[in-house]
C-alpha cells in the first residue's frame, strides 16, 4: 500500500514532465510532412508503357484495378500478315479498396506504375476514390527521379553484358 495521494502526486510530476518537455507534433497542415521520396501515396501510371498485359490487375489482392482494351491491327514492314496488338481503353485504382501493398508495381514489367509520395486526395464521396487513366497519368509529375546508382554497388546485370566481348570476338587488339 502506498502513502495517500502518492498517485496523484505520480500523475502530476507526469504532467509536468509532458508539459516541459518539446512537442512533437507536427502542424499539419502548415507544415507539411517531411516524408522520404519512397513513400506509397498515391499510385501513377505511365499509359505509354501499358502493354496491357493484365499482370498487376490479376496479382492485385484487391481486384481494385479495372482494366479494359480492344485489339489493334499494326502493319508489320516485310510481314505477310499484321500483327495484333493491345489498346488501352480504360485503366483505373480504386483506392477507396486498394491496400497501398505495392505488388501492382513490383510486378509490372514495362515500368508503367510508380510510387509517387503524393497523399492529399481525400475525398468527402469514397466513389470519388477512384481514379481513371487521365488522373492516374497526372500523378507521374510528382513521381520523385530514382535514386542515384550506389558507385560502390556491383553494376547491373544488363551493364556487365554490354562490356562482355561478343561471342567470336577476337580477344584485344593486339
Ligand atoms: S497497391 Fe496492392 S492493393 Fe493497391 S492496386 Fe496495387 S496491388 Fe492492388
Ligand atoms: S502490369 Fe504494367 S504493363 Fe501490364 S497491364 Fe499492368 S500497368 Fe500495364
Amino acid at each position: 500500500m502506498g502513502l495517500p495521494g502518492e498517485g496523484v502526486l505520480q500523475g502530476l510530476a507526469v504532467t509536468a514532465r509532458t508539459m516541459t518537455r518539446r512537442a512533437d507534433t507536427r502542424q499539419y497542415p502548415d507544415v507539411p510532412p517531411d516524408l522520404p521520396p519512397r513513400s506509397r501515396g498515391v499510385i501513377a501510371l505511365r499509359e505509354e508503357n501499358c502493354t496491357v498485359c493484365m499482370l498487376c490487375a490479376r496479382e492485385c489482392p484487391d481486384w481494385c484495378i479495372y482494366i479494359e482494351s480492344h485489339k489493334e491491327e499494326v502493319a508489320v514492314p516485310g510481314a505477310a500478315r499484321p500483327r495484333q496488338q493491345n489498346a488501352l481503353d480504360r485503366f483505373a485504382i480504386d483506392f477507396s479498396l486498394c491496400m497501398y501493398c505495392g505488388i501492382c508495381i513490383e510486378v509490372c514489367p514495362f515500368d508503367a506504375l510508380f510510387w509517387s509520395p503524393e497523399f492529399e486526395y481525400a475525398e468527402y464521396d469514397l466513389r470519388d476514390l477512384l481514379h481513371e487513366q487521365g488522373r492516374l497519368g497526372e500523378w507521374m509529375a510528382t513521381v520523385p527521379p530514382p535514386p542515384a546508382h550506389d558507385p560502390r554497388g556491383e553494376p547491373a546485370k544488363e551493364e556487365a553484358a554490354a562490356r562482355r566481348p561478343a561471342p567470336g570476338a577476337a580477344g584485344g587488339g593486339a
